[in-house]
């Protein structure tokens, strides 16, 4: 079993409030929001953060897929009229979790 928070939280060993799931991605509330709404965006396969991303079709389909769900979610619960996202990288892009995750959130 995985050490990675995250990990744990796609396998429901530890419980977090989903928004939605499928085969590659995983979403779920932020635990400490720092606006109205705030969703994390994962993928299933553990990437430590980008610094891990290759130029490869997995890797590109995977983002992508990220980006276009995250933008989804975002009308979906209340953002349309616009949002922020943010990726997190490594120790000097001041990451916590190190299992890749893009955060969005704004106000309603
Ligand atoms: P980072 O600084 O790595 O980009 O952000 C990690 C984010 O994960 C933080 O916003 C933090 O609130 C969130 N987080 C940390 N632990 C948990 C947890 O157990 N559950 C959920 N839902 N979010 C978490
Ligand atoms: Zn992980």
């Amino acid at each position: 079993m995985s050490e990675c928070l995250f990990c744990k939280i796609i396998a429901k060993t530890i419980p977090s409030k989903v928004i939605y799931e499928d085969e590659d991605i995983f979403v779920f509330h932020d635990i400490n929001p720092c606006a109205e709404v705030h969703f994390l965006l994962i993928p299933k396969l553990h990437l430590t953060n980008m610094l891990e991303l290759q130029n490869d079709r997995l890797h590109i389909s995977l983002m992508g897929k990220l980006m276009v769900k995250a933008n989804q979610l975002a009308i979906e619960l209340g953002l349309a009229n616009g949002y922020k996202t943010l990726v997190n990288t490594g120790v000097n892009g001041g990451q916590e979790v190190y299992h890749l995750h893009i955060h969005v959130f704004g106000n309603k």
